[in-house]
């Protein structure tokens, strides 16, 4: 095999994670860093959610790959397709064979439209979208604008997803604005959930139960959307508690999230879980391959059990490079990470529930003024522009 370079860190994938770890590489001193990604566009995904919920600009959430390259790092600008961890090698779409002396992967979370029956072409028209992809997320708002009666259909999907608090937050923000309209009362609101509850803690659920009845939103649990029928404009919603019985539910604007698992080319790696989900199989502390120590993985990709949040990555961040250092150096590995993450569930147009908590789900507040239980004002102020200032100037300058 022909290498085309060699790099003392390479790091797959450019997304939040990417270059979070990368930036922070280059200010602790390292001076060959490398960073394979193919886009020429870098998204902040969290404001995607004000984008469908007519609160944000879509444009706001994307700027240049390049902008955000750290200065020092080299840019390979392609898709990584193969990792040998044997060799020490990754290759790329293009051929090219890149070697290394420490990998980090961070290709995030792979979007499974296909795996619900009809919807990936039912996406974009006739009243369906998902905030989950950039071009789409101004297409959902275009939907809710345009709704004045009928009933409108917000999924969640089964298995891990990137913000699991994302797909019922735009059902409130959907519900708040149909209700200023003063059409909320023509509309049936329903959310489709796998779980038994809104959320896995048992206070931020009772909180969120209360939002829900608020709105008169009817809420179906141990329930999957699971085939979209877009000519009749009805989903199949399959229930999980009684057997996998169907029922039929119309819908004038269906909000649906996909799926989601690692990338096909990275569950069929050396480097993967080898169960259905194939995540970057790490240790969920050190955030260290189990099998390869030179190789270390952080953001969606991974197989850490937390929510999987940008706000994990920054918690994640630190600690993989910290433990990166102990690894060149021969130290035992010592930074811990002890599953951070946060979930901004918005439920209205000016309020914001704010649940932070680790892999016990135990709440950490990062403002223990504020009860993290109930929605404030001042989060939604956070959350539009306390946030997305804090990434672009801060966390991916390494910063925080
Ligand atoms: C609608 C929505 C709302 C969200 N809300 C929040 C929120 O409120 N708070 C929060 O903290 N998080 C939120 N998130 C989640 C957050 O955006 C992700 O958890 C975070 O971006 C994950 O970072 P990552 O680097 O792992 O993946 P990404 O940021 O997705 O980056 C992955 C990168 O890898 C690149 N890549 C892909 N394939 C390859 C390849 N083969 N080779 C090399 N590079 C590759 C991609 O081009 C991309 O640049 C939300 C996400 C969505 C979609």
């Amino acid at each position: 095999m022909t290498i085309t370079g060699r790099h003392q860190i390479l790091v797959v994938g450019g997304g939040t994670a990417g270059i979070t770890v990368a930036a922070r590489l280059l200010r602790k001193g390292y001076t060959d860093v490398a960073v394979i990604e193919p886009s020429t566009t870098h998204y902040y995904q969290p404001l995607w959610t004000l984008v469908g919920g007519g609160k944000a600009k879509a444009s706001a959430t994307a700027r240049t790959e390049a902008s955000v390259m750290p200065k020092g790092a080299t840019w390979i600008m392609s898709a990584a397709i193969a990792f040998d961890p044997h060799n020490n090698t990754v290759t790329c779409a293009d051929g090219a064979t890149f070697e290394y002396d420490l990998l980090v992967v961070s290709p995030g979370i792979q979007l499974d439209w296909q795996s619900t029956e009809g919807l990936q072409q039912a996406l974009g028209h006739d009243g369906v979208s998902s905030n989950y992809r950039f071009d789409l997320a101004p297409r959902t708002w275009d939907f809710i604008r345009g709704l004045r009666s009928g009933s409108a259909v917000f999924t969640v999907p089964s298995g891990a997803i990137k913000c699991a608090g994302a797909p019922q937050k735009i059902a409130y923000l959907a519900a708040d604005y149909w209700r200023r309209e003063g059409v909320l009362k023509d509309i049936d609101v329903h959310l489709v959930m796998p779980g038994a509850r809104p959320f896995g803690i048992p206070s931020i659920a009772d909180s969120l139960d209360d939002v829900i009845a608020d709105y008169g939103i009817t809420l179906h649990t141990h329930s999957e959307v699971t085939a979209v029928d877009a000519a009749s404009r009805k989903v199949a919603v399959t229930s999980l508690a009684a057997g996998g019985t169907d029922t039929m539910l119309s819908y004038d604007v269906l909000h649906a999230v996909p799926r989601q698992s690692a990338p096909d080319w990275v569950k069929s790696s050396p480097l993967s879980t080898g169960d259905a989900a194939g995540y970057v199989d790490i240790d969920k502390h050190t955030m260290q391959h189990v099998r390869h120590p030179n190789v270390f993985s952080l953001g969606d990709a991974a197989s850490s059990p937390n929510s999987k949040t940008g706000a994990a990555i920054r918690k994640q961040a630190p600690t993989v490079v910290d433990n990166i250092g102990a690894y060149l150096e021969r130290r035992p590995l010592s930074a811990t990470y002890d599953g951070y993450s946060s979930c901004p569930i918005v439920t209205s147009s000016h309020a914001m529930l704010l649940a932070e908590f680790d892999y016990d789900m135990a709440l950490k507040p990062s403002i223990p003024v504020l009860d993290p239980t109930t929605p404030h004002r001042a989060y939604w102020y956070l959350k539009k522009y306390g946030l997305p200032f804090m990434y672009w100037n801060l966390m991916l300058k390494g910063r925080v």
